[in-house]
């Protein structure tokens, strides 16, 4: 047949199954019935999986190692911060290991920090993403690809059955 078999390049929607190891030990995974969905190209994933996918087809598999600098970074054990309690939400119980989002009132920055640590007045956040510093092993197979819509490729992200942002 005349029609090309599709492969990953920029600007396809990708559909891809996975299961991530750290240390041999699984902790994130999307089966094949519920794939993750992304727009290859436009750092929508860590880059250190990205650039291995290209050229990839349906149905193929293949394992990536992505070492902390083409992951979440290294980790640096300094970049953390105390924060009083009290400028957090009221109703807002901190636990350990928490997303929080921390916004610079001088710059007006928004920072994705992780609640370390907690005591009655102060809760210490982490800059590091929890998994900055650690090699991650990826298993990957693709489900599906697309060509991305125009508007998707202007927004730099897919929009899938009734989510747009
Ligand atoms: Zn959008």
């Amino acid at each position: 047949m005349s029609e090309k078999e599709p492969k990953v390049t920029d600007d396809m929607v990708v559909s891809m199954a996975y299961v991530l190891e750290v240390d041999g030990e699984e902790i994130d995974r999307a089966d094949e019935d519920d794939p993750m969905l992304f727009l290859q190209g436009h750092g929508n994933i860590i880059p250190g999986l990205e650039s291995e996918l290209y050229d990839m087809g349906v149905g193929d598999s293949k394992e990536v190692t992505v070492q902390p600098a083409d992951a979440y970074g290294e980790l640096d054990p300094e970049n953390r911060d105390q924060i009083p309690r009290d400028i957090l939400p009221p109703d807002y119980e901190p636990m350990i290991g928490d997303p929080l989002e921390l916004r610079d009132t001088e710059t007006g920055e928004v920072f994705q920090v992780y609640v370390a640590d907690l005591d009655d007045e102060n809760v210490i956040v982490d800059f590091n993403h929890p998994l900055a510093g650690e090699t991650l092993n990826f298993q990957v197979k693709i489900v599906d690809l697309r060509p991305a819509q125009s508007e998707e490729l202007a927004h730099g992200h897919v929009h899938t059955h009734g989510h747009h942002h």
